[in-house]
């Protein structure tokens, strides 16, 4: 990943003509030029000529910003915004360090077997103790003020198995009889810890749509919390041992239904390594074998709703995540998966690629 300096002519090439400011969602919501992308840009551009200092100021409106990426996509003169913004997050970590809590969470996320694999499994049994179901919407909201969770914040809960514990996933035995495709499944944090039946009813979509399914040992994060927080360093440690856990399995693609873990595997992983060319060469063609579900069961499998029973009429709206559609370019193929449903009638919402406000660690720093 190339550090600020080098992308000193990124920086100059952003002409201030304020075209992305009515696509960043932090302008709509925060409505100052810090909190636009001009404004941002030109912030990095203060401090990295020593105008300004690494100031607590500075350092909010840069976290204020959720990476969603819709300023790369306008503006006119093709800036790499993104990649401004997270250099200059990982320059700050770099002189100031990983807050606490965020480098334990890291530290433990390298391996979803480790300690903050066993913490969470112990979290999972007692959550009831610490947190209450949130009259607000779907979620948790803790019964007493916790560190990092505060009052009336919504927390989804924990699994009460995680997916990668499933007996049905332990046991899930790869490759069989017959020429069929194969398919390495990654889970990522959201799906193992908190959403394992998205992985389930992924896998089983999967051999519906033909193909032998694998879950391979190994997996750590995407890394891509790491990322967006700036701590390059944990998130090159996941990157290097994803490459490794995947690399090793020799199935025809690898598919994610995260469209973040799906990103990063793509397009941030080879990045990450890209210090080393043999690493880097290695994680891009692991890359090349990654593909989103939608994109699998749709492109590469030839699914067709085969299967899919008939329902009651049900109204459904999709939000394209930025990491899905802008960053992979995959907008139509979830569309084309839902309106395989029988019975569904897919409806627009507005602003369907209106970043969600997740990204970027925007969640943990500004609630
Ligand atoms: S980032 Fe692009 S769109 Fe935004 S002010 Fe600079 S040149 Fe204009
Ligand atoms: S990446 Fe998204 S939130 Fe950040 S400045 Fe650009 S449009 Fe705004």
């Amino acid at each position: 990943m190339k550090p600020l300096e080098l992308l000193k002519h990124e920086i100059d090439k952003c002409v201030r003509c304020g075209t992305c400011r009515s696509t960043c969602p932090t302008t709509k919501v925060l409505g100052v030029e810090t909190a636009s992308p001009r404004g941002r840009v030109s912030l990095v551009s203060a401090f990295s000529k020593g105008e300004i200092g690494l100031s607590e100021t500075y350092l909010k409106h840069l976290r204020e910003c959720t990476l969603c990426g819709a300023c790369r996509t306008n503006c006119p003169n093709y800036v790499d915004t993104v990649s401004i913004f997270a250099a200059a997050r990982a320059e700050a970590v770099e002189k100031q360090g990983v807050p606490l809590a965020a480098s334990l969470a890291f530290r433990g996320l390298k391996d979803s077997g480790g300690i903050v694999g066993i913490g969470l499994k112990i979290a999972s049994r007692l959550q009831g103790l610490l947190f209450k179901d949130a009259s607000a919407g779907p979620g948790l909201v803790s019964r007493f003020s916790l560190p990092l969770v505060g009052n009336g914040r919504l927390v989804p809960p924990l699994a009460k198995t995680f997916f990668l514990d499933l007996p049905e996933i332990k046991s899930l035995s790869g490759a069989g009889e017959g020429n069929r495709p194969r398919v390495a499944f990654y889970a990522g944090c959201g799906v193992n810890y908190l959403m394992p039946w998205v992985g389930t009813k992924s896998i089983e979509l999967i051999k519906r749509a033909g193909a032998w399914v694998e879950v391979p040992g190994g997996q750590a994060c995407c890394g891509m919390p790491a990322y967006a927080m700036g701590d390059l360093a944990s998130a090159r440690e996941m990157a290097l041992k994803n490459l490794e856990a995947l690399e090793s399995s020799g199935a025809d693609f690898i598919a994610t239904s995260c469209a973040t873990c799906g990103h990063g595997l793509k397009a941030i992983m080879p990045e990450l390594l890209s210090d080393d060319p043999a690493l880097k060469l290695r994680a891009e063609k692991v890359a090349s074998r990654i593909r989103d579900i939608s994109e699998l069961l749709l492109n590469e499998l030839g699914f067709r709703g085969k299967g899919c029973e008939s329902g009651p009429k049900t109204i459904v709206t999709y939000h394209d995540p930025c990491h899905l559609g802008r960053a992979q370019g995959l907008r139509e193929e979830p569309r084309e998966l839902i309106k395989m449903g029988k019975g569904t009638v897919l409806k627009e919402m507005k602003h369907p690629c209106l970043c969600c406000g997740l990204g970027g660690g925007l969640m943990y720093t500004n609630y």
